[in-house]
């Protein structure tokens, strides 16, 4: 029997089935067995990571690296380096705000060519939908995108035009026959042009007048239609980065019945409240916005209930002029949470007071990303067969969030000066370690996920 090259132990081992004492023996960058604790033979290179947990490394599905183009916004080597220091192992590269943007072959290359070589977790990418490229699916699917993101209203970039119900009856078919998936952002434009007509005379400071500025009609109308087109193209349809409660109800409904929908969000929602958001704080702006305290709560009782399947960061960072902070106007700063770094121990802290534990966790960071992104035959789990993506973590150790730890590009974030509990003590992309205590390798493991 081939023996393994390095074995990982601990007393808190997180499987899909279970969270116990146990030994992940690697060959090869691949999960080779899952022993008994005391299962590590003495000549083959052993770490003990005592009692801390040992769990597969989060799929962070919705990442805004912005490479090549915007690369001042966010590039390879940043965002990767802060998703190694974060805990995610695999993220997958959104298809704006890099210019040119992910929705024909040539901008997939370019994509490619511009993340090849600076990458210290793997990387895979979703293609665009916008109007007039159903033709360019196929081939971006061939080339290797995981499925497609569209907007049904200004995405906030002029490259990537939004899509009208007309647009997305000539593309759902054809993702349909492609067997691929659609991400939407789904807010619809009408809601948030009457809000606007109304807010004439309110301060563009006050961040409720940027929450009346993004309805919740607007998201739930939308999340309707998606809904509709849906059950009538059997087109795989994915809700990025749901925000109003509202339309819990109906998304549970489209479930029951048996649509092929999945809904994720993110743990701005999950964290922040309208309440608590200090006037011209533009750092807390995106789209749709965090909404009030009692939103909050039902997607996370969502969560609880399956109804949304997944946690995945949104990270959406700019340069911080286009944040405005002088001015503090919310109505004109670039809507975008920068967070990518500390999706985890933003989630756990907030996770354990509502009383879930590391099962949930994972299957909501890890397990239900990867199978969105069509990689959970080797991705979200630690099983045999699996790519050894590990992440040890002291959940009951307390971190400051200061600009000095911060690993992406542009340091701007809401998590500023908050004290988060769980601390990533090292990382592993496909058996080599990538991230110990503050820390990186030389090597760049990373690989980017086209097959
Ligand atoms: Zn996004």
């Amino acid at each position: 029997m081939n023996k393994p090259d390095l074995i990982i132990r601990s007393r808190r081992v997180v499987t899909p089935e279970t969270v116990a004492p146990a030994s992940v023996h690697i060959r090869g960058g691949i999960i080779a067995a899952l022993g008994e604790w005391h299962d590590a033979p003495e000549q083959i290179p052993l770490v003990d990571a005592g009692d801390a947990v040992v769990m597969p490394g989060l799929v962070d599905a919705h990442v805004h690296v912005n490479e090549p183009g915007r690369t001042d916004w966010e590039g390879f080597t940043t965002a990767t380096r802060a998703a190694a220091a974060g805990g995610v192992t695999t993220l997958v590269d959104m298809p704006l705000n890099s210019i040119p943007p992910t929705t024909t072959p040539d901008g997939f290359a370019e994509k490619i060519a511009a993340a090849r070589g600076k990458c210290a977790v793997d990387v895979a990418f979703w293609g665009g939908v916008i109007p007039g490229n159903t033709r360019e699916l196929e081939p971006l699917l061939n080339a290797g995108v995981r499925g497609f993101k569209c907007f049904l209203i200004h995405s906030g970039v002029d490259e990537f035009p939004h899509v009208t119900e007309s647009n997305l009856r000539e593309a759902m078919p054809e993702l349909a026959r492609l067997n691929s998936v659609l991400l939407v952002h789904a807010e619809l434009p009408e809601p948030i042009e009457n809000a606007a007509k109304e807010l004439k005379q309110s301060s563009p400071k006050d961040y409720q007048t940027f929450l009346k500025s993004r309805p919740r009609a607007s998201e739930n109308e939308a999340v309707a239609l998606m809904i509709r087109l849906c059950r009538e193209t059997k087109a795989r349809v994915h809700i990025v980065h749901h925000s109003s409660s509202d339309v819990l109800p109906l998304l549970e409904a489209a479930r029951r019945e048996g649509l092929p929908l999945t809904v994720e969000t993110c743990p701005h929602y999950l964290t922040f409240a309208a309440e608590e958001i200090p006037d011209g704080a533009t750092h807390f702006k995106c789209c749709p916005p965090v909404r009030e305290r009692e939103n909050r709560e039902k997607l996370w009782a969502a969560l609880a209930d399956g109804t949304i399947d997944m946690i995945v960061s949104d990270h959406s960072p700019c340069t911080p002029n286009l944040k405005l902070l002088e001015t503090g106007d919310f109505l004109e700063a670039w809507g975008g949470i920068a967070a990518l770094q500390f999706s985890l121990p933003a989630i756990w802290t907030q996770l354990q007071r509502r009383g879930f534990g590391l099962r949930e966790l994972t299957r909501w960071m890890s397990a239900a990303p990867a199978k969105l992104a069509g990689l959970d035959k080797r991705k979200g789990r630690l099983a045999i067969g699996c790519d050894a993506d590990i992440v040890i973590f002291q959940p009951e150790n307390e971190f400051k969030v200061v600009p000095e730890i911060i690993e992406f590009k542009n340091k701007l974030t809401p998590y500023a000066g908050m004290d988060l509990r769980g601390v990533v003590e090292a990382t592993y992309v496909r058996g080599t370690k990538v991230y110990e205590n503050g820390e990186f390798s030389a090597e760049l493991p990373g690989v980017l996920l086209t097959k």
